[in-house]
């Protein structure tokens, strides 16, 4: 069988960026004010610096105004939600999103329930979950979204298409199984208890992986002319003589590129999609907050 096609997310997600910059400016010129994301770090992670450091760039890239708060690792609980009510009632904040995982002391789930459901463009409280399940207009977590971009470009209409997506997180598995469930496709949620696993993935016209073990879907576990969507990103230990490791997905790429129909490379598949639908989500909160009309689709 011929080489299975690349799914280029980063070249998907540049067109994606430039679309929501093209909006930015206009919003501007609608609302007289920036579209805005505020992001608020707690702590000294050093990949979450690295992620809060691109989310500002790619911003300003996008003629978007950024906000960032980094707080103290020891920051108590009080000052965190006091900070997040002052972003819930600042008008020129539109987006909010607090770079997770958060120090042990702070609980994930209380701060993400203060943020106002209508500037949480990480589509992670309660709210939005809530909407997503029964069809109402919220936001959708961005991997997910950013997957299931990439699935309608390459393959249009889903209805009737065996999907298995592997991992339940509230992140990324569950919101992608839904999300595919209401494309019309047949929908397999698979996890680390599911017996036989590799009978499951088998059967999928879809294989979405977002598990975070190295390469653990290899080219027999693949039905012919699948299309897969690797969510994983998991650092392999470095070679000898080199510093850091390679990134590598949950899926063998070159192993299932021979029997894959099309694949998402890592890195450059679904991790560049992440950043440009967290621009696409605080754009849609943008016009949605200031009440400026945007198409059904347009973003
Ligand atoms: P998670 O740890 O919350 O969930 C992992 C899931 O995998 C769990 O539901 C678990 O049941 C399942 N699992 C674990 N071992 C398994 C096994 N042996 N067989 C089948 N299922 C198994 O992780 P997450 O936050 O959903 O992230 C998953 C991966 O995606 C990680 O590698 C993460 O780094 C990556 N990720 C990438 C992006 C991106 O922008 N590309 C965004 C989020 C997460």
């Amino acid at each position: 069988m011929a080489a299975a096609d690349r799914i280029d997310g980063k070249a998907f997600a540049a067109g994606l960026r430039e679309k929501v910059g093209e909006f930015a400016v206009s919003f501007e010129a609608v609302s007289g004010r920036k579209a805005g994301l505020a992001v608020v770090l707690v702590g000294e992670d050093p990949a979450s610096q690295v992620y809060v450091r691109s989310k500002g760039k790619a911003c300003a890239a996008a003629n978007m105004e950024s906000f960032e708060y980094k707080l103290a690792d020891n920051t108590l609980r009080e000052d965190l939600l006091a900070l997040i009510a002052q972003l819930n009632a600042d008008d020129a904040v539109d987006g909010i999103l607090v770079q997770l995982p958060l120090p042990d002391h702070l609980d994930e789930q209380e701060v993400i329930a203060s943020i106002d459901p209508d500037k949480d463009v990480d589509g992670f409280h309660v709210i939005n979950a809530g909407r997503l399940s029964v069809g109402q207009t919220g936001f959708v977590p961005c991997t997910p979204l950013g997957c299931m971009m990439l699935l309608t470009d390459r393959l249009g209409d889903l209805s009737g298409l065996e999907a298995v997506v592997i991992g339940r997180s509230n992140i990324v598995g569950k919101p992608m199984a839904q999300l595919l469930v209401d494309a019309n496709a047949t929908v397999t949620i698979a996890h680390s208890r599911t017996a036989d696993l590799q009978s499951v993935v088998k059967r999928a016209d879809i294989v979405v992986a977002a598990v975070g073990r190295p390469e653990m879907i290899g080219k027999d576990w693949l039905k012919d002319g699948a299309t897969v969507i690797d969510v994983g990103i998991n650092r392999l230990p470095p070679e000898p003589g080199k510093e850091k490791g390679r990134l590598v997905g949950d899926v063998d790429f070159g192993g299932a590129s021979e029997v894959a129909g099309a694949i998402t490379p890592v890195p450059g598949g679904v991790g560049p999609m992440t950043i440009a639908v967290l621009l696409r989500n605080t754009m849609v909160a943008a016009h949605r907050n200031a009440g400026v009309a945007l198409a059904e689709g347009a973003l």
